[in-house]
């Protein structure tokens, strides 16, 4: 059994750890879980400083063909209202809300074609004018779609992996399989583009191995982002009624990413809402915010629902002034 003491200690200096160290370090609360955050934003201020990097996502469509256990817009849900954004309230919601403020535009829609390719090289022709950092996170496109869409402007390509356990992802993501989500991650790398992916902490049968797994894997893919959302319960999926995951383990998660050194990105997640002053103590250093229409927000319910926060651009100087904070801030600190 490795002691918290010795994994800090060894990933500090590695950058690297065992699977035994990580769970040792996913562990921790109180006192070692502020000597873990105090770690991990130190490390976050040498590696890449202490600016907040603010992504604008649009939520394009809630359609999806998929049908994955924990996620809200799943195909099965019947009772969810669908929408699917007209490619010019796209090329105007971009014209409103990319301001200088913003570093990255994402455009993010459930799985399908509904979108043509035409389609999606204007909207991101169009967010190009305002911003160099482009992320498309529209699901599994054939690999010609992913160049033209580079070719195009698009820089980054989002797909979250959720889990690392291969027989957990085939029960959760019963459309899908672990190798095939690696496949695009890496062939998207290969045709130039930075890559994002993460986990979700808290999806029912996961245990402490398979997230330490999760993180060795977001170390090795060699991530431009990383992100790890907990679990929230959303209507209309397979696990409605599940229990909500672990904050604490979610920032735990945070702080172990940044001193594995995952990627320069990472992401304070909406799902973090009510905690998001202690993931950016935990290393974080980006954040979503959403520019789409509320009934369209609250409608593109991946995880949460309902429950998620809307963070917009009125938030991010109180971001910011968090992001370089050097207390914990545990508690609400979204209100909208
Ligand atoms: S996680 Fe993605 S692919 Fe799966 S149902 Fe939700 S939107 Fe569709």
């Amino acid at each position: 059994m490795i002691d918290f003491e010795s994994a800090l200690s060894s990933i500090r200096k590695k950058q690297d750890a065992t699977i035994q160290e990580i769970v040792a370090l996913l562990n921790a609360s109180g006192s070692r879980q502020r000597v873990l955050f105090n770690t991990a934003y130190e490390k976050r201020n040498v590696l890449v400083g202490d600016k907040l990097f603010v992504r604008l996502c649009i939520e394009a469509s809630n359609i999806c063909g998929n049908s994955c256990l924990f996620c809200g817009i799943t195909r099965k849900n019947k009772k969810l209202k669908r929408y699917k954004l007209s490619v010019g309230a796209i090329k105007n919601i971009i014209r409103i809300h990319a301001t200088q403020d913003v570093d990255i535009i994402q455009l993010s829609s459930g799985e399908g074609n509904f979108y043509t390719m035409q389609d999606l090289s204007e909207i991101i022709k169009e967010a190009k004018k305002y911003c160099d950092n482009i992320t498309i996170g529209i699901g599994h496109k054939n690999f010609s779609c992913y160049k033209k869409l580079f070719e195009d402007g698009a820089t980054n390509y989002l797909a979250k992996f959720e889990t690392s356990n291969a027989e957990e992802y085939k029960i959760m993501r019963p459309e899908s399989a672990l190798k095939e989500r690696l496949e695009h991650l890496n062939y998207a790398k290969s045709i130039g583009y930075r890559v994002a992916s993460g986990n979700i902490v808290g999806l029912p049968n996961q245990s402490l191995y398979d997230i330490a797994n999760d993180l060795l894997l977001m170390k090795k893919l060699g991530l431009y982002m990383a992100e790890s959302s907990v679990f929230c319960p959303t209507a209309g999926s397979e696990f409605e009624n599940e229990k909500k995951g672990d904050l604490d383990l979610a920032l735990n998660c945070i702080a172990i990413s940044r001193l594995l050194n995952c990627a320069p990105l990472i992401l304070a997640s909406s799902s973090l809402a009510e905690r998001i002053g202690d993931a950016f103590r935990a290393g974080a250093n980006y954040i979503s915010i959403h520019a789409a229409p509320e009934d369209v927000f609250y409608n593109y319910s991946i995880y949460g629902g309902s429950s998620r926060k809307r963070l917009t651009v009125g938030h991010i100087d109180k971001f910011r002034k968090l992001l370089v904070q050097k207390e914990l801030n545990a508690g609400c600190v979204i209100k909208n």
